[in-house]
């Protein structure tokens, strides 16, 4: 599913600020098979959603092999990598963002309004309605953010991560910032979608609640 090895990255601005304070990823081995769920942990600041965004197609790395899914990343040009993301990959960010003036459906379909590569049709709106039924937020679908809990918001950027219906799920501290009943609901319901949806996970964490859940616990300090 995923397979990393021996890879460089270093991000292009700042190239003026000296060597010592640019960033710089090494990584030797990294993979997760297909189904797989894993977990990924390291303290603030160390790459963790550097290497997401390299997963993602988002950022290209200097040297080293990227496949993710059988494809070669490194090989491919940024539309192609745009493209293979909007095909495989679902993302969840952090603070679970939504677009204030968007309802809960329309949030939810957002990946196909802002790619140029994916078209609204019959189905995907289908499938944004029944993946707010999931949620548990069926009846809500036309309500804005704002009238949303702060739970309720973060269902809705859930089901708007699986509505491109991704083979791969990349979850940057979904819980950070949560108290330990809504980081359970939260963990319970991306487990739940990507067991159902037989998809694979990778999570960015630093919370020890997430760690428990999963035995596939890698610590990037000691993959570099
Ligand atoms: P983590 O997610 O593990 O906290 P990040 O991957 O976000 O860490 O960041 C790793 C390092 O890369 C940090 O030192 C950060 O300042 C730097 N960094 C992140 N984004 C950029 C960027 N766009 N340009 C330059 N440096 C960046
Ligand atoms: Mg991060």
């Amino acid at each position: 599913m995923i397979s990393i090895s021996d890879i460089l990255f270093q991000y292009s601005e700042h190239q003026d600020a000296g060597s010592e304070l640019q960033f710089s990823l090494q990584l030797k081995d990294f993979a997760v098979q297909k189904g797989a769920k894993a977990v990924l942990v390291g303290p603030s600041g160390c790459g963790k959603s550097t290497l997401l965004n390299i997963i993602a197609g988002e950022l290209v790395v200097q040297s080293g092999s990227v496949e993710v899914l059988g494809q070669d990343l490194t090989s491919m040009s940024y539309d192609q990598r745009q493209n293979f993301r909007i095909q495989n990959i679902g993302f969840i960010f952090q603070d679970f963002p939504l677009v204030p003036y968007l309802n809960s459906l329309e949030n939810v379909l957002l990946p196909y309004r802002i790619n140029p590569f994916l078209s609204l049709s019959k189905e995907a709106e289908a499938r944004g309605m029944s993946l707010l039924d999931d949620v548990g937020l069926g009846a809500k679908h036309s309500r804005l953010p704002r009238q949303l809990s702060q739970g309720e918001r973060q269902r809705v950027a859930i089901a708007r991560a699986l509505v491109t219906e991704p083979s791969l799920i990349l979850a940057d501290e979904p819980t950070a910032g949560l108290d330990r009943e809504r980081s359970v609901s939260v963990m319970s319901l991306i487990d739940a979608m990507v067991d159902e949806k037989d998809l694979s996970l990778v999570v960015v964490t630093h919370d020890s609640l997430v760690e428990e859940r999963y035995g596939n616990v890698l610590d990037f300090g000691s993959l570099r």
